[in-house]
This record gives structure tokens, C-alpha cells and sequence, in this order.
């Protein structure tokens, strides 16, 4: 868990008018009044003109400071703006564009000095922004988000308009209005789920277990935060107790606020029990069994809250708490080739402990690569389902005509796996254990672009 002292904004002017980024007067009448548009306190300034051209100059602030370096020849200009965040630096950003006449603007902007967070209640944090939150929702402002997807790539997002943000005592919260995926749920800076295609997730990681079942009656949810894979459990007329089980009771509310869709009403069904625990420790703690657990947890960071569950003693929990015909389902991380290691690393952990072990990838557009999830049981393999048994199976079951992703034919197509992809799942990765090295290192900072 981090706090950023500052904010640093890396300003990007091209294209601006040569005469003007090459006249120190109006250079500094510019920044100087940027600053003041910034509502910063100016202490200083220092200003010069090169030969044949271009201009340094600096605005101290009792903030930090405004910089401004000039090549009028290529019509360009750095402005940097670092900010220990009590003012408002984009004001600045966009009255620098405008009297610098740049007509190809770009920021960066790179949260400074991470430290260490205490423990926050729930806030809502509109109009107290870490990220450019716009206090009007009507005014529609655009940059981009980084989304970690894994420990070698990251994907950008142009965001609208950020709806709400927090940090828990476990993970970084935020949820965000998208251009191309409508809101978005992000833990620690990863992707969670998308209104646009959030229901491919949740089916998939839900009913391929499910439907495997014969009369799944009693299903355990280890995280799902959202609500989502809830509320796709409870689809199955068959379930007459879902319990869901996530560590961060901040999660929950602001997704049941913020993202009432992904629960849809859940969270009230008399079959629901909310537990805010730890999901280990909570299966360490009841003698309860269920006829499926689906672990909807987030990715495995180092010292992050989901961590200690991808290991062999955490497999082990889990089958213990397994009716005679339990199946556990398992969202296990992307199935990228460059990150097939960590896949294959939790598929290799299950593999270890379950005798049948069922991997599958499908495509979530938003998620920027193909997700997998792993099923195993002892009792059951889904890939021994039929189309037909599967259609039948959620016909007596289920309002099918309500889901839009999972069938009998997609059941059967999404565990065929091409050959290359057959051989590194047997080659890469390893069994993972408690004292084991971790999967994921965190990657603790942000940068937004826009
Ligand atoms: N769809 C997601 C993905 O792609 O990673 C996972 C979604 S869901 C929001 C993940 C949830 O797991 C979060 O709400 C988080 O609080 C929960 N979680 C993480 N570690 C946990 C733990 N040790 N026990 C229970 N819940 C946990």
C-alpha cells in the first residue's frame, strides 16, 4: 500500500508558435501566470535567454515548482510541474497549451515519493483527486489510464471521468467511466471487470463448474468483490446457499454503490451470506463443506491479500472443504504466451493436489489479453460434458435466454487448446508452495498519459 507525496506532471508542448516559446518576457508572464492559475503561492523566479535561441526558466512555488525549457526551432517546449498536491495543476496544463499555441499537447503525469498508507476508512473521494477526478460529472474530461495487466505489460485506457478512489488496508481502488469499456473496477491498477464484457467473465468462470456439478446445492465465492460471479451462481435454481467470502468489506461497498449491474440484486437474495474475511482463514475456521468454490480472487502480488491463495497448502484447504462430487473453478491469470509461467505455475499447484485438472482460456477484450481459469475436482471433468447435456443441464437450471455468453457449444470449445500452448503448459512453471518465491511482484506506481 502506497501514498504518492507529489504529483509530477511531464508536459509535452509541440507544435507551438516559435515566436512566442523564444520571447523571455512572455514566457514568463505565461508560466508565471499558470502558477497563479494553479492557485500555487510563487516565491521565485529565474528566467534566461540562450543564443541563438530557446529559453530556461523556472517558477518556484511553495509547492515545488513550474519549469520551462524552449527549442523554438523545433517548436517545442518541456514544462514540467511537480506539486506536493495542494494545487491544481491541470488548470495550468491547459492555459499553457492555449498561450503556447501547441497544437500537439501531451502530459504525463507520475505519482512522486510513495510511502507506505495507513489504514483508511471507506471515502469518497470525489472533488480530492489522486487522479484528475472531474467534480462535475457532466464535464467530461479525457486521459489515460495504466492497467497493469501482469509484471511485463500494461495496457492504456482513455478514461472519462474518475468515479470513485480509495485505498483500503489491502488494495488501491478505483472505479472509472471508460470510452471503450464503460466502467471499470481496478484493484492496485489491474483491470478487474468492465461493464462491457464483464458478463464473459463472470459466466465463464462460474458456469463451466457449475454445469459440471450434477445438483450443485451449496457453492463457496473466495473474493468476487463486484458481486458479479454471485450473481451468476445464483442463476442455477439448484443453489440454495451461496456463500461469498472477500477481505475488503471497501471493495464490496463501492462496487454495490458504484456498479450496482455486476450484482444485480445479489447481495439481497435470501441464499446470499456476506463474509468479510480473509478467505484462508475463514476456511481454516468453519467445518463447512460446499459443492463448489469458485476463487475469484485478484492476481497473486507479492504481500498482496490473495498471495497466500495459489499455493499447494492452500489447495489443500480448499479440497478439504469439498463435498464427495465437489469441483472447484479458479481464475488463474492471464494466458498471454509472455506470461504463461504464472498460469501454468497455479495450474502445475492444482494439478498437485486435484486428480482432474481442466484449464481453459477465453477473450475478454478488456482485460488487453487472453484470461485463464482452471477447474478441478476429484470427482468431476468437465471436458467429459456433452453440448447437449450442458444445454439440457442449463435448461432445467437456469433463465438461459439471460445469458449471453456460456452454452453447450462454447463449453466445448473454450478447453481445446493449440498444440504450442499444450507443450509450454507442460514445460513452464512450477508447483507453488507457502515458503515458495513469490508470483507476481507489485508494480507500485501509476502514470497516466492524456
Ligand atoms: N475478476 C478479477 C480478476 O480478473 O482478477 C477478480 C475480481 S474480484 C474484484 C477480486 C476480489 O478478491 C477482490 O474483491 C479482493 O478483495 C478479493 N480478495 C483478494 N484477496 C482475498 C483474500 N485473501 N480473501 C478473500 N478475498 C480476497
Amino acid at each position: 500500500m502506497t501514498q504518492a507525496l507529489g504529483v509530477h506532471y511531464l508536459l509535452e508542448l509541440r507544435d507551438c508558435d516559435p515566436r512566442i516559446i523564444d520571447d523571455l518576457p512572455e514566457v514568463q508572464r505565461i508560466l508565471l501566470e499558470a502558477a497563479r492559475r494553479s492557485r500555487a503561492t510563487i516565491i521565485d523566479t529565474v528566467f534566461r535567454k540562450f543564443s541563438p535561441q530557446g529559453i530556461s526558466g523556472v517558477v518556484i512555488i511553495a509547492e515545488s515548482h513550474f519549469s520551462i525549457h524552449t527549442w523554438p526551432e523545433y517548436r517545442y517546449a518541456a514544462v514540467d510541474i511537480y506539486t506536493c498536491g495542494r494545487i491544481d495543476p491541470l488548470s495550468a496544463v491547459g492555459y499553457m497549451i492555449e498561450q503556447f499555441r501547441s497544437g500537439n499537447p501531451a502530459f504525463v503525469m507520475l505519482k512522486r515519493g510513495l510511502l507506505p498508507q495507513p489504514f483508511e476508512d471507506l471515502q469518497f473521494r470525489l472533488g480530492r483527486p489522486r487522479l484528475p477526478v472531474q467534480e462535475d460529472p457532466n464535464e467530461i474530461s479525457e486521459w489515460f489510464f495504466l492497467d497493469f495487466i501482469n509484471p511485463s505489460s500494461a495496457n492504456l485506457i482513455k478514461a472519462r471521468r474518475l468515479i470513485f478512489s480509495a485505498r483500503s488496508p489491502y488494495q488501491e481502488i478505483e472505479i472509472l467511466d471508460t470510452q471503450a469499456f464503460g466502467k471499470c473496477l481496478m484493484l492496485d491498477g489491474r483491470m478487474q471487470s468492465a461493464q462491457v464484457d464483464e458478463f464473459i467473465y463472470h459466466e465463464a468462470l462460474v458456469h463451466p463448474a457449475m454445469v459440471t456439478h450434477p445438483n450443485p446445492e451449496s457453492v463457496l465465492i473466495i473474493g468476487g468483490g463486484e458481486g458479479a460471479t454471485l450473481r451468476e451462481v445464483l442463476r442455477h435454481q439448484t443453489v440454495r446457499r451461496a456463500v461469498m467470502v472477500d477481505i475488503d468489506r471497501q471493495v464490496v461497498e463501492a462496487c454495490r454503490l458504484f456498479l450496482p449491474e455486476w450484482s444485480d440484486g445479489a447481495f439481497e437474495d435470501p441464499r446470499t451470506e456476506l463474509v468479510i474475511d480473509d478467505a484462508r482463514h475463514y476456511l481454516t475456521s468453519t467445518g463447512e463443506s460446499f459443492d463448489v468454490i469458485i476463487m475469484d480472487i485478484t492476481e497473486p502480488l507479492e504481500n498482496g491479500p490473495s498471495a497466500p491463495l495459489v499455493t499447494y497448502e492452500m489447495f489443500q484447504i480448499v479440497r478439504s472443504h469439498l463435498k464427495p462430487l465437489g469441483i472447484v473453478a479458479h481464475q488463474s491469470g492471464s494466458t498471454g504466451t509472455s506470461e504463461l509461467h504464472f498460469f501454468a505455475s497455479i495450474h502445475k499447484t492444482l494439478q498437485a493436489v486435484f486428480q482432474y485438472v481442466a484449464p481453459y482460456s477465453i477473450q475478454i477484450t478488456s482485460f488487453a489479453m487472453p484470461w485463464g481459469i482452471v477447474i478441478a475436482s476429484d470427482a468431476l471433468d468437465p471436458r467429459g460434458l456433452t453440448a447437449d447435456e450442458v444445454d439440457r443441464r442449463l435448461r432445467a437450471r437456469c433463465e438461459v435466454e439471460k445469458l449471453r455468453f456460456y452454452d453447450g457449444a462454447i463449453h466445448q470449445a473454450i478447453f481445446a487448446w493449440p498444440r504450442y500452448m499444450r507443450s509450454m503448459l507442460e514445460e513452464l512453471g512450477q508447483v507453488l508452495y507457502d515458503d515458495g518465491p513469490p508470483l507476481y511482484r507489485p508494480i507500485d506506481y501509476a502514470i497516466t498519459i492524456g
